[in-house]
């Protein structure tokens, strides 16, 4: 005799939307402005709430010490101030400072002839 056939059960599963996480969203809603004293020019500074994510996302432990003039300041000065080189013009033979190393198998010009041999080689 044929089986006649199992009752199917249908489970249809409902997603309610009201159940997306919004708070799932990282981050969101996290950080609040916060106003930090530079130690460097005693003003106060705002620490934005972007910048903490900023800082959050790069692991930085450390609130920043210093308002953003004072940091920029400071980049500024890390990279040193200019190394200019004295070398011998190779055109007029006076001093010519290059902010590189002056190599001997290339000429070297003084800002004077530079311009020159470049508005020279432009009109060309
Ligand atoms: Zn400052
Ligand atoms: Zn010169």
């Amino acid at each position: 005799m044929p089986h006649m056939g199992m009752p199917i059960w249908v489970v249809v599963t409902w997603v309610d939307p009201i159940e997306v996480r919004f708070l799932s969203k990282r981050g969101f809603g996290m950080y609040e402005d916060k106003t930090l004293q530079c130690k460097e020019c005693g003003e106060d500074f705002v620490f934005t709430a972007g910048e903490q994510e900023f800082y959050a996302e790069r692991g930085f432990q450390n609130e920043p010490q210093r308002c953003k003039p004072c940091r920029d300041a400071r980049k500024l000065a890390a990279r040193g101030p200019r190394v200019y080189h004295t070398a011998v013009c190779a055109d007029c033979g006076g001093e010519a400072k290059v902010p590189f190393e002056p190599k001997s198998d290339r000429p070297v010009y003084c800002s004077d002839c530079f311009a020159r041999i470049k508005d020279t080689t432009e009109a060309e």
